[in-house]
């Protein structure tokens, strides 16, 4: 089977554009509203003649209260069952508490966990994503899913760390 490659982070942030800019396709559903991917949806990937399984995440109600529990409890989930992790940020608004719960689960798990700093549109938004080092999972792939920037590069690091 296809090495697994999956995608978690806070509603909002960016998931599912990421998973359309790894796919190559628009089929992952994007929503202005968060919580709208109810459930895991996984899609053959492929880069650099590599396959890969890209695998979107979401399941939060939009009124969801316990969302630091559900997004520690995605988290989980997504450590057990993938090879990589990637862990996307909204780079505009920063690393929040919850960013901050998901990271302990995250590193419990020993999976590689790649840091995604999303919404990084344009090179004065690198500030942003340098910002996230704070979370301590090391490197910030600064990232815009939605025009491209920075896609191959954090591509490049999926297949290293694969
Ligand atoms: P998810 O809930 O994490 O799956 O987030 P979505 O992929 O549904 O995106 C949420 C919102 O953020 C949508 O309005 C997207 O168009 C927007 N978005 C996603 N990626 C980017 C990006 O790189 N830059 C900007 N400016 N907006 C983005
Ligand atoms: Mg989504």
């Amino acid at each position: 089977p296809a090495p697994v490659v999956a995608v978690v982070g806070r509603p909002n942030v960016g998931k599912s554009t990421l998973v359309n800019r790894i796919i190559g396709r628009r089929q992952a559903v994007v929503e202005d509203v968060p919580g709208v991917t109810r459930d895991r949806v996984a899609y053959d990937a492929q880069w650099s003649g590599r396959r890969f399984t890209v695998v979107d995440t979401g399941g939060w109600e939009p009124d969801a209260k316990d969302r630091a529990a559900r997004i520690a409890a995605q988290a989980e989930n997504a450590v057990a069952t993938a090879d990589v992790v990637l862990f996307v940020v909204d780079s505009t608004v920063g690393a929040t508490d919850v960013d901050e719960s998901a990271v302990k689960m995250l590193r419990r798990g020993g999976k590689p966990v790649l840091l995604v700093a999303n919404k990084v549109d344009s090179d004065r938004q690198e500030s942003d994503a340098t910002a996230l080092w704070s979370l301590g999972l090391g490197e910030p792939y600064p990232v815009s899913a939605l025009h491209g920037r920075g896609s191959g590069d954090l591509l490049d690091a999926v297949l290293e760390a694969l």
